[in-house]
């Protein structure tokens, strides 16, 4: 790559939650095939983070990229208001029999935040079409939902944007979060400042929403099932909506096709995003029951208010339902149990570190979590340096890699974050 288009980049394009006077190094990436990214200087990097847990098929898939070919040759876009099309109706076709049977009706939008929106938006229009003016959301602190402003509201209130957005956002409600482990015993006290929150205030709340067993972006947290059976039933008992977010966790990541199926409970609402599409472009979906969309669609405005100029775009449609098809034809199961009993083997012994804090390990995704913060662009440099793609954020180093990644492929990320922590 020319330096001066890296001179380009440096200089007016803004990266993720980045400085545009002191911007962190970026690394140019020419392309991408199976779980390597090729930089410009022809290096190779063995990739831990899928993209930000969506590529899990790894890049360049040919079954998915003839599907964006053949679908591109037809039609890459038609609008959605008035018009409907096969890769929609497929791809919700595929949605609606993996998901719980209770959940019938999609909402196809861009992006995992506005899934979140209009999963927000759907409760409010739900409770006011049952003329009840319910303007509250319940949530866990540690929680991440997405960078928008009904997202950001619902994002954990110390470690985000809420300061600087006081004023702007929401005065939403925000439980502790449960201390058992996933694998650990449940402590029953966990639940108790949830069940609080709810007692006191269960009339203005329209929904509770959470990232079902693992917490993401908000500090790669991983509790106990019980947690989630408990709020379903609490949920049940003051008749209030649960969304689930499970933009990050649904898909195989956590070794279940959806993390909720860890604690055999089904949401009435329910967020799909990232790895919908197998990481190739953006897209999600937002499933409800036909109760909640009927009562919505017989509320004041008569519909759900919500339709993006690229709702159901058949580029990302047709994609996506490639993906589905894949990932049932994959093994993704065997796939993601072995990279877990790996990472376990691979991981876990680093807990005994002196600047280790704690280790993670669920289905693909293993967390080291450090005592103190870590210098993100001195350690991504030495990543790259041991020809892998890690992108710690705040104390944590964390690997979620595709599920294609091979045993000696993710020992080499395993041995990558071994060096760099001593
Ligand atoms: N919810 C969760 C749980 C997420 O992890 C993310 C993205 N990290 C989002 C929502 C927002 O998705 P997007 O970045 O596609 O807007």
């Amino acid at each position: 790559m020319n330096p001066s288009d890296l001179e380009f980049d440096l200089r007016h394009i803004w990266h993720p939650y980045t400085s545009m006077t002191h911007p962190l190094p970026t690394y140019p990436v020419i392309s991408a095939a199976g779980v390597e990214l090729e930089l410009s200087d022809g290096r190779r990097l063995i990739d831990g983070m899928s993209s930000w847990w969506a590529a899990i098929h790894g890049y360049n898939h040919p079954v998915l990229n003839e599907a964006a070919k053949s679908q591109i040759d037809r039609m890459s876009h038609v609008m959605f208001g008035g018009i409907t099309h096969p890769p929609a109706i497929e791809l919700c076709q595929q949605l609606v029999a993996m998901t719980p049977a209770a959940l019938e009706c999609v909402f196809l939008a861009d992006s995992g935040s506005v899934a979140v929106e209009v999963a927000l938006k759907m409760a409010l229009q739900y409770w006011q079409a049952k003329g009840e003016k319910r303007h509250r959301f319940l949530t866990l602190r540690h929680g991440y939902h997405g960078d928008t402003f009904g997202a950001m509201s619902v994002c954990d209130p110390d470690n985000s944007m809420h300061n600087l957005y006081k004023g702007y956002l929401p005065n939403h409600l925000f439980a502790d979060v449960p201390q058992s482990r996933f694998e650990g015993e449940w402590q029953p006290e966990d639940i108790t400042s949830f069940r609080q929150l709810l007692l006191q205030h269960h009339n203005e709340i329209a929904a509770v929403i959470l990232e079902p067993i693992v917490q993401g972006a908000g500090g790669m947290r991983i509790y106990h099932p019980e947690y989630l059976r408990q709020v379903r039933k609490l949920c049940d008992e003051y008749q209030i909506l649960l969304i689930a977010d499970e933009i990050a966790t649904g898909f195989g990541r956590t070794g279940k096709l959806f993390a909720c199926e860890h604690a055999q409970i089904e949401p009435d609402i329910l967020c799909l995003g990232k790895a919908l599409t197998g990481g190739y472009m953006t897209l999600s979906a937002t499933l409800t029951t036909r109760h909640v969309a009927e009562t919505i669609s017989q509320g004041e405005a008569g519909c759900f208010m919500h339709g993006p100029t690229f709702m159901g775009n058949p580029l990302a449609c047709a994609v996506a339902s490639a993906n589905l098809k894949l990932l049932s034809d994959n093994q993704w199961q065997q796939r993601t149990q072995s990279i877990e009993s790996q990472l376990k083997a691979e991981l876990l012994p680093l807990k005994s570190h002196t600047t280790v804090e704690d280790v993670r390990v669920l289905g693909a995704i293993g967390v080291v979590e450090m005592k103190q913060p870590v210098d993100m662009a001195s350690l991504q440099r030495r990543f790259v340096q041991h020809g892998v793609w890690i992108r710690p954020f705040g104390r944590l180093i964390y690997l979620m890699p595709p599920y294609i990644t091979r045993s000696e492929q993710l020992s080499k990320l395993t041995n990558a974050i071994n060096d760099v922590i001593i």
